[in-house]
């Protein structure tokens, strides 16, 4: 079977290995012009430490004495960095350390060279594994519109397979909590032999050992989010309008020749993008696939490709969507940016960014104030 198209991968720097983040970069777009950040990423970070919530414009007057003039709003972090969505592994790695998240996105050039080649190798394995059930082909687009198309198809081709009783891999999701589009890719759903709708996500890690209980907190919480969205898009949840509005597309937008040929391929004769996504409403809302029962998480080694062991997680509706809500706080301007506490200092010993983290001094200080989500397993 053909598999799904591809734009041209971009890049964009990763706080700490994330298989699925590194694949999420193959469908970044728009375009075959190589776009080398996501739609709407301004390019050029600054520093953290200028994001107060509160902020005043002066003027000086000819005697000297400084006037506030005017009050203007702090631009809030999805502004800052000119975000029209985030993907559910900046949730995540929030949740291993915010600042360190945020530094990874303002420096990535910081990064390990051996955190790197972890990653390349991670998104070796795993696109290893996506060619196991179908091809990947490239597709020229050339309007937003156009690269969100792409992602539409890819889930409108796996709809059919799910449907049949099949397994699929790297399976697009979209959704909204507290106001923000979040998107993100589940590695592989499957019915187990008891029939049951199960996600897997394959982490392929460095060393031949499972990861601490806060690498798989992190874990955790990635999977326990893709069922949210996943769930809340075969309810019917995700209305097309939804992802006009978040993302900033026009429905009305003509689709290119490219992906209109790819589309008609997989059966579906469509003109513009709304075309598309009111497919994709229908398919998902009319296809009966249930929610997603089971949610494991399998660690291998990478060099060895020995299987580590495999977590089954517990799905805790209200837990996610308060640790959610906490996460997207920051990214909304309602709070500072946290670094770790106390306890978990730790993750400070083996972060690149140690020598330069403001959060650390202050702590060190003991200028910090204790925050952060309800403590959950
Ligand atoms: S030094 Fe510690 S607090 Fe600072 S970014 Fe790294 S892990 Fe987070």
């Amino acid at each position: 079977m053909e598999g799904p198209p591809r734009s041209e991968p971009g890049a964009r720097g990763a706080p700490e290995p994330s298989d699925s983040e590194l694949l999420q970069l193959l469908l970044e777009g728009p375009g075959e012009e190589a776009l080398l950040l996501r739609p709407g990423d301004s390019g050029k970070p600054s520093s953290s430490n200028d994001l107060p919530l509160e902020s005043f414009n002066e003027v000086f007057t000819g005697d000297g004495a400084a006037q506030k003039v005017k009050r203007k709003r702090a631009q809030t972090p999805l502004e800052k960095y000119d975000l029209k969505y985030l993907y559910v592994t900046d949730l995540s790695t929030q949740s291993w350390c915010e600042q360190q998240m945020v530094y990874g996105r303002e420096q990535p050039q910081l990064q390990a060279p051996e955190t790197i080649v972890l990653l390349n190798t991670g998104k070796s394995i795993h696109l290893a594994r996506e060619l196991e059930v179908h091809d990947v082909v490239k597709v020229q687009t050339t309007s937003k519109e156009d690269s969100w198309a792409i992602r539409i198809l890819n889930l409108l081709s796996v709809i059919p397979v799910l449907q049949a009783g099949g397994c699929v891999r790297e399976l697009p999701v979209f959704g909204v909590i507290e106001d923000v589009f979040l998107i993100g890719i589940i590695d592989e759903l499957c019915y187990n032999a008891n029939g049951e709708l199960e996600l897997r996500e394959l982490k392929t890690r460095g060393r031949p050992s499972m990861p601490s209980g806060a690498q798989k907190k992190k874990d955790y919480f990635q999977v326990c989010l893709y069922k949210y969205m996943f769930d809340a898009m075969v309810r019917g949840q995700l209305k097309p309008d939804v992802i006009t509005s978040h993302v900033h597309l026009r429905p009305d937008q003509p689709l290119g020749l490219p992906i209109r040929k790819h589309a008609q391929k997989a059966g579906f004769m469509v003109t513009c993008f709304g075309d598309l996504l009111e497919l994709m409403y229908l398919n998902l809302t009319l296809s009966d696939i249930p929610s997603i029962d089971l949610l494991k998480i399998e660690y291998s080694h990478q060099e060895s490709h020995t299987l580590l062991g495999t977590e089954v997680v517990q799905f805790a509706e209200e837990k996610v969507r308060e640790r959610a809500q906490y996460y997207l706080a920051y990214w909304k301007g309602q709070r500072e940016v946290q670094g770790v506490e106390i306890e978990e200092a730790w993750k400070c010993y083996s972060c690149v960014y140690s020598e330069i983290c403001d959060w650390r001094k202050k702590r060190a200080e003991g200028l910090v104030q204790r925050s952060g989500p309800k403590k959950s397993k």
